[in-house]
């Protein structure tokens, strides 16, 4: 690792401030993605922008069918939140299956959205769940914040500050979990809003995507069934060492089956 300046601000106007004062500098919430990238040499940033102390960032609020989250909110404040579970159990659950016990007590939704890697769980449930992403420039709808591997409509200096999601009728998150990490080899969130579908789908492509074949069909009828014949194209689906761009369109469509047959 590289030698970098430390600083720790204490608001969010002081962030940005060291951001768009040092242009190498980056942001380090829970650091779970951001140390291993700088052990391996592939971030050496000048200056690390710590947003631990930040606590205006850290918090959620539930109002009726809206629900907040703060960026800086760790996985585990999000799987235990009794107003969470509540309203949008399929968020808790899907924060819940993050990683491990470590991961969720130091990892926040604003590192893990902002860093877009394509097996991460939430970008799924931001574009699943029709949420907008609060950053310290602009609101950016879900549709339009995930852009490709590793990137999104974030700006160089532009903080996330929160996520604000809408509660569907019903939603469920289905992984099929890496046996090693616990990332999404793939996860999928179906989501459903009266007569509307939202299908999202994380860890398969360079970036989460929406399946408009089967948000079209399942608004249609509600039921595994309806969804049975659809295959998704694996020609640009990510291929491994691990798992062929085929399997891994294969286990999108088992994953969206599941997820509808299990909301019942
Ligand atoms: C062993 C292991 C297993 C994991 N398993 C899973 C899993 O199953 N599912 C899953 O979804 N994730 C998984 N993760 C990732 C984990 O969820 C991390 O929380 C996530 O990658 C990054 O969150 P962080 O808060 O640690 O961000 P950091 O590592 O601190 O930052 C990541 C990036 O985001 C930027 N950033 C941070 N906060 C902000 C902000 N507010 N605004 C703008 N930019 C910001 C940083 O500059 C950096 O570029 C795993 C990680 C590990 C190490």
């Amino acid at each position: 690792m590289r030698d970098f300046n430390y600083h720790r601000p204490a608001d969010v106007s002081a962030a940005a401030a060291l951001l768009a004062k040092e242009s190498e500098a980056k942001l380090v919430a829970g650091g779970m993605s951001l140390l291993p990238s700088m052990k391996l040499r592939l971030a050496a940033p000048s200056d690390i922008v710590d947003l631990g102390a930040v606590g205006a960032l850290k918090g959620i609020k539930v109002e009726g069918k809206e629900v907040f989250i703060g960026a800086m909110t760790c996985h585990a404040d999000v799987a235990a939140n009794a107003d969470v579970k509540r309203v949008l159990p399929a968020l808790a659950e899907l924060a819940d299956g993050i990683g491990d016990p470590a991961v969720r007590h130091r990892g926040t939704i604003g590192g893990s959205i902002a860093n877009a890697d394509p097996a991460a769980c939430y970008p799924a449930a931001v574009l699943g769940l029709d949420a907008v992403v609060e950053t310290t420039k602009r609101k950016i709808p879900a549709d339009s914040f995930f852009t490709g591997l590793f990137t999104t409509a974030l700006e160089p200096g532009e903080i996330v500050t929160g996520v604000r999601f809408k509660a569907p009728d019903k939603a469920k998150y289905m992984k099929l979990r890496h046996p090693a990490s616990g990332f999404a080899v793939v996860g999928v969130m179906v989501a459903k809003y009266g007569s509307n579908v939202r299908v999202a789908v994380t860890g398969a492509g360079p970036s989460a995507f929406r399946v408009a074949a089967m948000e079209k069909a399942l608004s249609a009828n509600f039921s595994a069934k309806a969804i049975e014949g659809i295959t998704i194209p694996h020609a640009d689906l990510m291929s491994d060492i691990h798992f062929s761009g085929e399997y891994r369109a294969n286990a999108v469509a088992v994953m969206a089956r599941r997820a509808v047959a299990a909301m019942g």
